[in-house]
C-alpha cells in the first residue's frame, strides 16, 4: 500500500524509500539523529515528512508530537534540528580554516533511548536549555 510518504519521496529521489536511503529507522535511534542523518542523505522535504515517519515506525501514539515540534518554533524537520535541538557543544570539532566550532562531518553514532521515545538521545541539546 503506497503512503503518501513513499510517494513523497519516490517523486524526489526517483527511487526505492528504503533501499536508497537507508530510510528505516535504527533500533534505538533517537528522532533527532534520525532526522540528522535523513537531511544528510535525503534532505528536507518540507513539512514534518520524515519525524512523521520516525513516529509511525517508532511511536504512533505519539500524535502530539507535531503540534509540540510546531510550539517549540519548527515549521519543518530541517528547523526541528536549529531551532528545537542543536548539536550537544561536546560533539562539535574546530574547524581548521576559520577556527570556529562546527559539527562533525562524519555521523555521530546514536547515543539511544528508550523505546517509543520521542526525546532526544545525549547528543542532542534543547535550544531554550542554551538561552542565555
Ligand atoms: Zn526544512
Ligand atoms: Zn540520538
Amino acid at each position: 500500500m503506497p503512503s503518501a510518504l513513499s510517494n513523497v519521496v519516490h517523486i524526489v529521489t526517483r527511487q526505492p524509500l528504503d533501499e536508497r536511503l537507508g530510510s528505516a529507522v535504527r533500533p534505538g535511534e533517537c528522532l533527532a539523529c534520525f532526522l540528522h542523518r535523513m537531511i544528510g542523505t535525503a534532505q528536507c522535504l518540507g513539512e514534518f515528512t520524515w519525524t512523521e515517519h520516525y513516529r509511525h515506525m517508532r511511536s504512533p501514539r505519539a500524535v502530539a508530537l507535531e503540534r509540540r515540534l510546531r510550539a517549540a518554533g519548527a515549521t519543518c524537520d530541517c528547523d526541528v534540528l536549529d531551532r528545537v535541538w542543536r548539536l550537544n557543544g561536546a560533539l562539535l570539532v574546530r574547524d581548521a580554516v576559520t577556527d570556529g566550532l562546527v559539527p562533525p562531518t562524519e555521523p555521530v553514532p546514536c547515543a539511544a533511548t528508550r523505546p517509543r521515545s520521542t526525546r532526544p538521545c545525549t547528543n542532542w541539546v534543547a535550544v531554550r536549555d542554551l538561552a542565555p
